[in-house]
């Protein structure tokens, strides 16, 4: 495959970041500021992880004095993004505090997803409740980024209207794609499945949030770890649509590679010489563990809800179907051997459209995991979040880049 001709572009600025998880981990100018704002997250971060709590309580978790956390909780308040739930119960001698907890008619993150077969989009706030969807089914396939980044773009102006309803204001959006993006975080490089290349999504959608647009792969990825409490820290992650995606958090970060193309599974080859793939190689794992090619392979014609009809069939024990999700289980198993021999992970969890097919697809692959790895075997789970995992990962990174750095959603920055 060629390479993309992206990557000399300038490096990610200001919310263009927002969806990286490097974001996170971005220090600040180490000046008084700096400090400020470091500090104003560490608040946000206890008070949401264990509140509600008091200020003497934030304090003596962050390590700061009760004044210097009361001077910055009050300005949180004032932001939006903390509130007092009224005086604690008085459990011992002094003033009762007042317990904080974190807003839930502060900022919101807005999730859009871009798939083959839907667009959807949803809100969630700083607690990480979704508080307003919208979600449009039809196919995508083949038509211009335009008209289908208009429906998205009125889907998108519903769901903020309905979140400002709600007391909520809009503090950013983020858009899962089902294709590579290049590392300016807008520009969708190729996606086959849409037909789409080279496409800069930014001045097809709304222009009054800051806009970040990623692989639904990914967002799925990064959704398995800020979602599931029980998730690994090392992790290959697999999911599917109409292609296979996949995404790899190494030490609780998702690996982008050099290009920002890192975890594309489903373009591995699992037979050389196999069948011509939309991607320009040959016998990629897309091509038998991909759904169009489950239903091919099980007589099926791939139209409606197609991993509905493959589990609903398996189900009912048709033999051709419950035949075809082994191939694709064989398949998964042989590519994602090669991805455990060379990353080591704690596990390989099955998100998207492949949890509901897990049943029928589990065995074959964890027969081929078993039979071709070369270190201990490496364990296969579910994730919870199925086909919701993408569009929620995109929404949660536009809370946790909030959380991360309050101050720039109280125009204090
Ligand atoms: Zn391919």
């Amino acid at each position: 495959m060629t390479p993309p001709p992206h990557e000399d572009r300038p490096p990610l600025a200001g919310s263009l970041e927002w969806g990286d998880p490097r974001r996170a981990g971005r220090r600040l100018p180490d000046t008084q500021q700096g400090m400020r704002r470091r500090n104003l997250s560490r608040v946000m971060h206890a008070v949401r992880e264990e509140g509600p709590l008091s200020r003497a309580a934030v304090a003596s978790r962050i390590g700061l004095t009760r004044a210097a956390v009361s001077t910055l909780v009050d300005e949180l308040i004032r932001s939006g993004l903390l509130e007092e739930l009224g005086p604690e119960r008085p459990s011992r001698v002094g003033r009762p505090g007042s317990a904080l907890a974190v807003s839930g008619s502060g900022p919101c993150g807005i999730g859009a997803e871009v798939g083959v077969d839907h667009l959807a989009v949803c809100a969630v706030d700083l607690r990480g409740e979704v508080r307003a969807r919208a979600v449009r089914h039809g196919t995508n396939r083949g038509r211009a980024s335009g008209p289908v980044l208009r429906e998205l773009t009125a889907l998108i102006r519903q769901v903020a209207a309905e979140s400002e309803r709600e007391g909520l204001s809009p503090a950013g959006l983020a858009v899962a794609v089902p294709g590579l993006v290049a590392r300016d975080a807008r520009t969708v490089v190729r996606a086959p499945n849409l037909g789409w290349h080279d496409t800069d999504l930014g001045p097809l959608l709304p222009d009054d949030l800051p806009l970040t647009v990623d692989n639904e792969a990914n967002f799925g990825g990064l959704a398995e770890l800020w979602l599931n409490e029980a998730a690994p820290r090392d992790f290959v992650h697999v999911s599917a649509e109409i292609g296979i995606g996949g995404a790899v958090v190494v030490d609780g970060r998702l690996l982008r590679g050099t290009r920002g193309f890192a975890g594309e599974l489903g373009h591995v080859p699992v037979r050389p010489e196999g069948p011509a793939c939309v991607c320009g190689g040959r016998g990629c794992l897309e091509q038998y563990a991909g759904e169009e090619a489950v239903l091919r392979a099980a007589g099926l014609e791939p139209v409606g809800n197609r991993v509905g009809l493959l589990a609903e069939r398996a189900a009912q024990g048709d033999k051709d179907v419950r035949r075809a999700l082994r191939g694709a289980g064989t398949a998964l198993g042989v590519a994602l051997t090669g991805a455990v021999n060379l990353l080591d992970p704690q596990a390989v969890v099955l998100g998207g459209a492949l949890s509901d097919l897990a049943p029928w697809l589990l065995p074959a692959l964890e027969r081929e995991l078993a039979r071709r790895s070369a270190g201990p075997v490496c364990a296969v789970s579910v994730s919870r979040l199925g086909p919701q995992g993408p569009l929620l990962g995109a929404a949660h990174s536009v809370v946790r880049a909030v959380l991360d750095d309050p101050a720039t959603v109280g125009g204090a920055a």
